[in-house]
């Protein structure tokens, strides 16, 4: 958690990938995470009880908040932006993110890039863990962390949380994130609305991955043969890739969540794509292999960097 780690980078084609940590640590309960968790996974996969994805001293999932940050030569993109510093998250659930003060930022400049070089944001979806660098504290005012990028939203996710009986409703618990880190964007005209199937950037569009919220997206980066798949929360942990039937709580939309994660881990696992998800512990990002008993976690070697 601090700026002196080694950098996590990897490339797709000649596209660089590094990763800007937030946090890493013990997270939720896979029981609280989980509804439909049973135990019995752990002996079942014995990798998802090692100590990158499970912290057996507390019986908690690794969970890591972070941006992915991607460089196409001619774009420098941040996609999602974590929890945020000095926010107020009410929850009891949300204790982890509340009145944050960590060096997501030194991490980013360890990663060669300071907050004004940043052309783009791409927000998958408009949940607490996802959104809370959009903005930072100045002057007590929310300003825009990125200070010349454009920030882009799907237009229907945003709608989704606009909508009283949208977001609001289904998790009012997000409401304050909303308030703090997408309404002054907006106040202050920052934000760009898309629709999937868009190409915001040279080798980088943007996918429908609906379910986990009604309008959630992924990111696709293609580069020569090359092809990765932002995930956002398709999955939280690669205990869902071999039980892709259980959802997380935050599923807003449990069966369309259920069918958006079977169908990117299939067509991940035919396509030989490299996943990043936005929580899974390190390496942070992997294949999916396809066997008798169904899919399974290949974890990015990253000496292939
Ligand atoms: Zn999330």
């Amino acid at each position: 958690m601090n700026a002196t780690k080694p950098v996590w980078r990897t490339r797709i084609g000649a596209i660089e990938v590094f990763r800007v940590e937030e946090m890493l640590g013990p997270g939720f309960d896979p029981a609280f995470l989980f509804p439909a968790y049973d135990k019995a996974v752990l002996a079942q996969h014995p990798m998802l009880a090692e100590p990158a994805y499970f912290d057996a001293a507390t019986g908690r999932l690794m969970s890591s908040m972070q941006s992915w940050l991607v460089r196409t030569g001619a774009e420098i993109i941040i996609i999602d932006t974590g929890c945020g510093n000095g926010k107020t998250r009410s929850h009891p659930a949300f204790r982890r993110f509340h009145q944050l003060d960590l060096p997501y930022l030194a991490n980013l400049v360890a990663c060669g890039v300071r907050p004004e070089e940043v052309t783009m944001v791409i927000n998958t979806h408009l949940h607490v863990d996802h959104v809370g660098w959009n903005t930072r504290l100045e002057g007590g005012r929310w300003v825009p962390t990125f200070p010349r990028a454009r920030y882009l939203m799907a237009r229907a996710e945003l709608a989704h949380w606009q909508n009283p009986e949208g977001g609001p409703r289904m998790q009012p618990e997000g409401v304050e994130a909303i308030a703090d880190s997408v309404l002054p964007l907006l106040d202050q005209a920052r934000v760009e609305l898309f629709d999937p199937s868009d190409e915001i950037a040279a080798g980088v569009t943007i996918e429908a991955a609906p379910g986990h919220t009604p309008s959630q997206i992924a990111v696709r980066v293609a580069s020569g043969a090359a092809d990765g798949l932002f995930t956002a929360d398709v999955f939280h942990q690669p205990m869902q890739i071999v039980r892709p039937d259980w959802n997380s709580r935050y599923c807003e939309l449990p069966d369309l969540a259920i069918a958006t994660r079977r169908r990117v881990l299939g067509e991940a696992a035919d396509a030989g794509s490299v996943l990043f998800p936005s929580h899974t512990g390190a390496p942070h990002a992997g294949r999916i292999g396809r066997g008798a008993n169904g899919f399974h976690f290949i974890p990015l070697a990253m000496t292939e960097a």
